[in-house]
């Protein structure tokens, strides 16, 4: 089965009606983009670059950046790459820059840290912008926003780091599309504005869902407790796509919910047509997509959304995939 898996995955993920369900890759290292690229994933839909700089000493110089980041879109080979700011603080620490806090993950992360250090964030800019050069392969996206004026604020650091570069290094440098993650809950509620900012916004459901049901995502005496498939969070994330579809701003999603068969089965029902995965669920989930039609989702979504909690959700999806084979 799992050769039949890889074997599927050069072919690209269309559903039985004919609905084109693009598959992307979560990255943060090197190795492994170039052979999943090459056998038929669609992208990177999330490149993570605290992961190149977790593996440093210290903060790599605008050069270092620019060379990895090259190298991340040549290994995609044409492929479109969104590329996520920092996202450092919660989580993810880089050693050379300790950070205590009581609440870390409600505390000094993503996008607040790049906001408050310009000048690391604005080198990480220069080095996308010129890793992007003059092609439309790279998109930018911002990670953790909270309000509206997060965004504003990038968006002019961003504009400072192309106009310099405009003039003094390639005057045909193009500026990227440019998104946010939907992870911090308020941000769900202004939709609306947030199309007016930005080309799109890709749901991180990780945090997302900590957040919604207020559980640590990495505390195990809670875990039972951190559930995508929560009636709650799963109407959540149908409302997030209908709003986008209704303020014509483009969705996907690359939390491990978009890996998982069941969720990738709710999230297609959904209408999503863009999932960003970790490289080992993508051969299965398009094998699993190749076999479904998204017409005969209508029912399941509905019934799912109606259910009082994650455990009678999943054993819906369950009896659903088995009898489907
Ligand atoms: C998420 O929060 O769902 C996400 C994809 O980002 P990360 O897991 O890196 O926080
Ligand atoms: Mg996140």
């Amino acid at each position: 089965l799992q050769r039949q898996y890889a074997q599927e995955l050069a072919l690209p993920s269309v559903t039985l009606d004919g609905s084109r369900i693009r598959l992307y890759l979560n990255a943060g290292l090197l190795s492994g983009v170039a052979s999943e690229i090459a056998e038929g994933a669609d992208g990177i839909g999330l490149y993570r670059t605290e992961i190149p700089f977790m593996l440093q000493q210290r903060f790599p110089s605008e050069s270092e950046q620019v060379k990895v980041y090259q190298q991340v879109l040549s290994a995609a080979s044409g492929r479109p790459v969104v590329m996520r700011t920092l996202d450092v603080g919660g989580d993810k620490p880089l050693p050379y820059f300790p950070i205590k806090e009581d609440n870390p993950f409600l505390g000094w992360r993503g996008i607040r840290l790049s906001l408050d250090h310009p000048e690391l964030f604005l080198v990480q800019l220069r080095a996308m912008l010129q890793a992007g050069g003059d092609g439309k392969q790279l998109s930018i996206l911002l990670p953790m926003v909270s309000n509206l004026d997060e965004i504003d604020q990038s968006l002019e650091y961003l504009q400072q780091a192309y106009v310099e570069l405009k003039n003094d290094v390639n005057s045909n440098i193009v500026m990227p599309r440019i998104g946010i993650m939907l992870e911090v809950p308020a941000m769900l509620y202004q939709l609306d504005d947030v199309a007016k900012r930005v080309d799109f916004v890709s749901v991180g459901s990780n945090d997302l869902t900590q957040y919604l049901l207020a559980v640590d995502r990495n505390n195990p005496r809670v875990s039972s407790l951190f559930d995508s498939y929560h009636p709650g969070i799963l109407r959540a994330l149908h409302q997030a796509h209908l709003d986008c579809r209704y303020h014509k701003l483009d969705i996907s999603i690359c939390g491990e919910l978009a890996g998982e068969p069941m969720g990738a089965i709710l999230l297609v029902a959904m209408g999503y047509d863009q999932l960003s995965m970790n490289q080992g669920s993508l051969a299965r989930i398009n094998y699993l997509l190749r076999r479904v039609a998204r017409a005969d989702l209508d029912q399941l979504l509905a019934q799912a959304l109606s259910l009082s909690n994650g455990f009678q959700v999943r054993e819906l999806v369950k009896e659903y995939l088995n009898q489907q084979g």
